[in-house]
């Protein structure tokens, strides 16, 4: 070969490498989403926006990028599977709907995402907003904002009075009539309209408010609110769309005709019985249980004036429920997928989910794989997501530590990428982030 064709060859060599720029990321200990042991000294190679290889051993990066976690355990990303990326808790959260603007609340979701993604939270579902959840998904998945990949409900279905009905508790002449277009229903033909209607508007899945809820300007948070001919007649038009359907339900009634109607999971599961656990082991049901937000709500309601007084009592009781009813559902074997109900919980602090699972009972090695392996499975993007493994989407978060010793790190995620980009470097201080 000439000196000519050689240093030829070798710019060409140098071109494609360019070309294709890959990042070694050498990983001290790994959580890789379907094995229950950690692997020690390990480099996943990135290209893009995928894993391409995960090989034993710290490899040599060469002139591609290199990120050093060495110190640090790597992980899928986490996956929420309840927020409300819309709002917050707050005392004066009563007032938001006749003060603001949905300007107003794009704004400030977009602080919620990026304050999600930056906990660790890769992937969401939001179980029901406005329908700003919608625009929200477009405008991060367009990198307008940086924020997690949304799967949306939507704005949420209930029945006339019902949880998700969004005129409760305000003055009649304000009150109007809302419909299946606004996620009121009564009836199974207005059930499909809704479904249809929320199809149309963009959403990914559908949520159903099967029982009263804590929050609601309303006396009853466990009533059934739905018939099995409501609940089937969404859950079938949902299939035919392709969607799936998510059912808050805290009372044991609405909960059982949920899960004979077909829904995918049951949120919150407040007063789940043994026949409940026992049905939605058969069907396959998920349960996604929120001890945040039980939590959460039995802290404020302690505070005078936080809520409306006829929230209090509901709170008071439903709240520490939860926690009862996580550890019995995880015992007898139900599955068991991660969500907080982020929105009614602080935005941001989604991993404190972890430590709660864990005093209630589960191993941190099953409450990682809850918000990883169960949850992408859940959502249907088990082939892309979930752990980490070649061929997968490059969702890749780090703590600093070993979070099987210690859960709390999983409260406080120190590197994040998703989709091949770093958002939060951690202590690789020399990693560009976005
Ligand atoms: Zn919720």
């Amino acid at each position: 070969m000439t000196k000519i064709t050689t240093s030829l060859f070798s710019f060409l060599l140098s071109v494609s490498l360019s070309l294709a720029q890959q990042t070694y990321i050498h990983v001290g200990g790994l959580i890789d989403g379907k094995s229950n042991q950690i692997r020690k000294e390990v480099t996943i190679v990135v290209e893009s926006n995928k894993i391409v290889s995960v090989e034993n051993g710290y490899k040599n990066a060469g002139n591609n990028n290199l990120i050093d976690l060495k110190s640090m355990t790597v992980m899928p990303g986490l996956m929420d599977m309840h927020v409300h990326l819309e709002g917050e808790s707050n005392p004066r959260r009563y007032l938001e709907r006749f003060t603001m603007n949905k300007e107003d609340v794009a704004f400030r979701a977009g602080v919620y995402a990026e304050r999600t993604l930056m906990a660790g939270f890769t992937t969401v579902r939001d179980l029901g907003g406005s329908g700003v959840n919608v625009a929200l998904r477009k405008a991060i998945d367009g990198g307008w904002v940086p924020g997690p990949r949304i799967h949306t409900a939507g704005k949420a279905i209930g029945t006339t009075g019902g949880h998700a009905d969004p005129t409760n508790g305000i003055r009649k002449d304000l009150m109007g009539d809302p419909g299946p277009n606004e996620g009121v229903i009564n009836g199974p033909w207005e059930a499909a309209k809704a479904v249809r209607q929320r199809y149309k508007d963009g959403a990914d899945l559908i949520k159903i408010t099967a029982t009263g809820g804590v929050l609601s300007v309303a006396k009853n948070g466990q009533n059934a609110q739905f018939t099995l001919e409501e609940i089937e007649a969404i859950v079938n038009t949902a299939q035919e769309y392709g969607m799936n359907v998510a059912a808050h339900a805290h009372g044991t009634e609405g909960m059982k005709r949920a899960v004979l109607g077909g829904v995918k999971s049951i949120e919150h599961g407040t007063f789940m019985d043994k026949e409940v656990m026992e049905l939605m082991k058969q069907k396959g049901t998920y349960y996604v249980p929120t001890i945040s937000a039980g939590r959460f709500v039995v802290e404020k309601a302690k505070i005078d004036g936080y809520f409306p007084a006829v929230i209090v009592p509901k709170a008071l009781e439903i709240g520490p429920q939860i926690d009862d009813t996580f550890k019995e559902a995880y015992k007898a074997g139900v599955n068991i997928a991660f969500g907080t109900d982020a929105g009614v919980s602080p935005h941001g602090e989604n991993g404190k989910e972890f430590i709660y699972m864990v005093e209630d009972g589960m191993s941190p090695m099953e409450a990682i794989k809850s918000a990883t392996m169960s949850s992408a499975t859940l959502l249907g993007v088990q082939d892309q997501l979930g752990s980490i493994e070649a061929g997968k989407l490059a969702d890749i978060v780090a703590v600093n530590g070993d979070p099987l010793k210690d859960i709390s790190l999983m409260a406080d995620v120190a590197f994040v990428m998703k989709n091949g980009v770093v958002y939060k470097s951690g202590l690789a201080a020399n990693i560009p982030t976005r």
